[in-house]
């Protein structure tokens, strides 16, 4: 698909790193010196910047759009003065002189922009998915100009790139889909020349256009997406996330101050571990990074120094787990029948959770009888309701779901057989009915949740010899949260 074979200049040999940096990397004057700092470092490779709004910029323009649809246009234009002012503020502390007035010009004339757009929707009063993608482009335009010029003041030699001139995508809008050959061709065919001429080329994530120009996005987070996009293109050595926190953590350390950040892992283990419930960075929109086997670290623009989460294709050897993940508000669902599970059943279980829009999580089986677990519990009655005389629907709610995460964890007997003992006492349920041998999981009362997390993760993760730093280090990543926010 990337049409690697054609390529003449961009292999590997040629060293592109992407850099993304989320909304709190580039938040404050304090952030964006950061991210000179962190640029510069890089400059013996080709560097592109992709960047996000600053932080909370996307959430304020969401509602600033459905203020105006609403009729409330005072409100709408208050907001996104509040934005302007905030980057003029940024301009002015980052950039000076003709630069400076350049830069004033041009956020400007977008913001003019921006204010006639919440006119039209106020007019309209409606913001459909269209318009949507357009407000909250804006977002990303004006930190895209800012950290261009934020780099040129500081020496080094940067273009800004407009990401809807190379990113193409359907016309699905609110969450479009790149097509790939158009945008492979036009992002090398952009960045390509500024990057051979040595300059480090900014653009902004998450947005995007189709083939006719209409201005699109790539769905919410949609950053991490753009940056693996144009990593993919370009077949960058690496892909560099750069966010608030360390990495990606063994477990979340709102519920276990032990937690610390995995060196290593595979796109497999980190699909894992976001589907069982931690905030890593989806793989889904890594995915063209994994097809093209490119390593994407997870870094904290905070502490540039540390060593991050590296996510290849494979992961080191090490510890069998990898991960504990827990997932709370778990409800569990017995469904029983007295004609038994058959096929007749399945299909009709399946079509009224599926019209419910309630997905199912995990799932067990015997003959009178299926289990399930559901994330989302609201919808259970309507569930129950639907299937009287076709089965009985019972549920218990409150309950978590704690997962080990590991590769080929199922076949190594030991695992389990250290697990059960440390929480025999806790009323847990064993689930290992998941069709993926990369887990474990346990579903327990959601109100034991901490206690079991920190039990399994001091069997499996536990402390390193106290090393001389590493009382700092545990401090700093108690406080950094396992969000990639941002
Ligand atoms: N600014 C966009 C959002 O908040 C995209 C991103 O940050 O990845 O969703
Ligand atoms: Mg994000």
């Amino acid at each position: 698909m990337n049409g690697r074979g054609q390529q003449s200049r961009f292999d590997r040999g040629d060293d592109v790193v992407v850099m993304k940096f989320g909304g709190t990397s580039v938040e404050d004057t304090a952030a964006i010196r950061r991210l000179i700092g962190i640029v510069q470092s890089r400059l013996s490779a080709q560097v592109v910047v992709v960047v996000s709004a600053l932080a909370r910029v996307t959430d304020q323009l969401l509602e600033a759009g459905n203020a105006a649809a609403k009729g409330h246009l005072g409100s709408a234009l208050a907001t996104v003065r509040d934005i302007y002012v905030r980057h003029e503020e940024l301009a002015d502390s980052l950039v000076d002189g003709s630069a400076h007035r350049a830069l004033d010009r041009e956020l400007r004339g977008e913001f003019r922009t921006l204010e006639s757009l919440l006119h039209s929707l106020e007019g309209s009063r409606q913001l459909d998915l269209r318009a949507q993608d357009q407000l909250l482009g804006f977002g990303e335009c004006f930190s895209s100009r800012l950290v261009k010029e934020a780099l040129c003041e500081a020496g080094i030699s940067a273009a800004h790139v407009d990401a809807r001139t190379c990113i193409v995508t359907d016309a699905r809008h609110g969450q479009a889909s790149p097509v790939w050959d158009a945008t492979n061709q036009q992002v090398r065919d952009t960045l390509a020349p500024l990057l051979e001429s040595g300059r480090v080329a900014v653009l902004g994530g998450f947005i995007a256009s189709t083939s006719d120009g209409v201005p699109t996005t790539l769905g919410r987070g949609g950053s991490d997406f753009s940056a693996a996009i144009v990593g993919a293109a370009l077949c960058a050595s690496r892909v560099e996330i750069w966010t608030d926190v360390d990495g990606i953590m063994t477990t979340d350390p709102k519920l276990c101050s032990d937690a610390r950040v995995i060196r290593k892992m595979s796109f497999d283990e980190a699909a894992e571990l976001a589907h069982f419930g931690a905030k890593v960075l989806h793989p889904a929109t890594l995915a063209p990074a994994v097809r093209e086997n490119i390593p994407v670290y997870v870094l904290n623009s905070k502490r540039p120094e540390g060593e991050g989460t590296e996510i290849a294709a494979r992961a080191g050897a090490g510890n069998v787990v990898h991960a504990i993940t827990a997932k709370r508000k778990v409800a569990a669902v017995e469904i029983e029948s007295e004609r038994g599970v058959d096929s007749e059943l399945l299909r009709a279980v399946y079509a009224v959770f599926d019209a419910h829009s309630c997905a199912v999580d995990v799932m067990a089986m015997s003959p009178g009888r299926m289990s399930l677990l559901v994330s989302s519990t609201g919808a259970l009655p309507g569930i129950a309701a639907d299937l009287e005389g076709v089965a009985k629907v019972r549920w218990e709610n409150h309950k978590a779901l704690v997962c080990l995460v590991g590769k080929n964890i199922r076949r190594q007997p030991d695992v389990a057989s250290r697990a059960l003992p440390a929480v025999a006492d806790m009323d847990v349920r064993v689930m290992c009915q998941g069709a993926s041998d990369r887990t474990i999981s346990f579903l327990a009362e959601e109100s034991n949740v901490e206690e079991l997390v920190q039990r399994l993760h001091a069997l499996f993760f536990a402390k390193p010899e106290t090393s001389p730093d590493w009382g700092e280090v545990s401090v700093a990543f108690c406080q950094a949260g396992l969000s990639p926010a941002g």
